[in-house]
């Protein structure tokens, strides 16, 4: 089966940024680009596409009217923050942010037309983002405008996101809390934003659809497969989803300044394989892939260009050579005491949310 992969970047993401010593630097978006470049996968199984910015009627949807005004005036004005101290207004952040929103719609339509099978939107992902304010350096919730759209264009019912960022996805969480949208998220534990506990499943007709697997300081690669391979895919097959997202933040990498996780390329690389899996074994191929956290640069370049060279297998046989040596160099930091609590919080969260899915814990 031929599938075709788009990558969705324009330069205007540049603009979704907070100043130069600010963690989030949208320059690797970029590099993961020219990564993929580099490696000439774009050459028919992939291609690389600049979306349209999102339009306020777009971010309507999810967000009030008083919040976007909000923004965009202070983005105008360029000081002060948007939250309590994280997302400086920056001028020109207002007409980022609008860009990429534009890319996880663009990637949500391209996907549900039949025109790509996979689509990956670096700039997107940005799971803190609540209906009316900001937070965590995220404006706008892409990905529940994304799900917004596919709903009211496309009548969709049963939409799985799998947010694997080192931080909890707050936002997406509390827009869809009471909804029977299936939000998984994997996180580290005890850091911002300070909630995603296994007791947080969801209210009324949402009750179960929220799963969360908190994981403590220091889950490595097994840890975290064996965690990931035990909950997920029971999950989304039980859910039948139309169409999967995945928040493909990788600040969970063990060189990233703010998390603590001790993740790898290799995680990386086999949660893609997974999802990637997954999404042609559930989901008709169906999967819109956004970015997220992730603030030690050329970790995130080399951690996208190994996910996207994976969901799209548009890697050519002379780039393996150069491709291999974007891997992390061993790694090894693996304590029985880490492994034994991510396996508690497995058999907790197994046993209050598989039921409500007519699994057996
Ligand atoms: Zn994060
Ligand atoms: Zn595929």
């Amino acid at each position: 089966m031929t599938s075709v992969t788009a990558f969705l970047y324009t330069d205007t993401y540049l603009t979704y940024q907070f100043g130069p010593g600010h963690p989030f630097q949208p320059k690797r978006e970029k590099y993961a680009l020219d990564l993929l470049q580099e490696l000439h996968v774009f050459n028919g199984k992939a291609k690389h596409l600049e979306p349209p910015p999102a339009t306020t009627e777009d971010l309507l949807a999810v967000h009030t009217k008083e919040y976007i005004d909000y923004v965009q005036r202070m983005c105008d004005e360029g000081h002060g923050y948007l939250d309590s101290g994280d997302t400086p207004a920056t001028k020109g952040l207002y007409g980022g942010a609008l860009s990429v929103v534009g890319g996880s719609l663009l990637g949500a339509k391209l996907v549900l037309e039949g025109e790509v099978d996979h689509a990956f939107n670096p700039g997107g992902g940005l799971h803190h983002a609540k209906a009316d304010r900001a937070s965590g350096f995220c404006v706008f919730n892409d990905i529940a405008v994304a799900i917004r759209y596919l709903q009211k264009s496309y009548g969709l019912e049963r939409i799985v996101v799998i947010d694997i960022d080192g931080h909890h996805g707050d936002g997406t969480q509390e827009i869809f809390y009471d909804e029977p949208i299936l939000t998984i998220s994997t996180h580290r534990t005890g850091i911002f934003p300070g909630t995603g506990y296994v007791n947080e499943i969801g209210v009324g007709n949402g009750k179960g659809y929220s799963v969360n697997l908190p994981l403590p300081e220091g889950t490595f690669h097994e840890a975290y497969l064996h965690a990931f391979t035990e909950i997920i895919p029971p999950l989304v097959e039980a859910y039948e989803p139309e169409i999967i997202i995945s928040q493909f933040g990788v600040d969970g990498h063990y060189l990233d300044p703010l998390v603590g996780l001790a993740l790898t390329t290799k995680t990386y690389e086999e949660v893609s394989q997974i999802i990637h899996d997954l999404s042609h074994s559930f989901a008709g191929g169906k999967l819109l892939v956004v970015g997220g956290g992730g603030y030690s640069v050329q970790a995130v370049a080399r951690c996208w260009a190994i996910m996207f060279a994976t969901i799209s297998q548009a890697l050519p046989e002379e780039s393996e050579e150069r491709y291999n040596q974007l891997f992390d160099r061993d790694f090894h930091l693996k304590e029985k005491r880490v492994f034994d609590r991510v396996e508690d919080t497995v058999k907790r969260l197994k046993e209050r949310v598989f039921p409500l899915h007519d699994l057996e814990s």
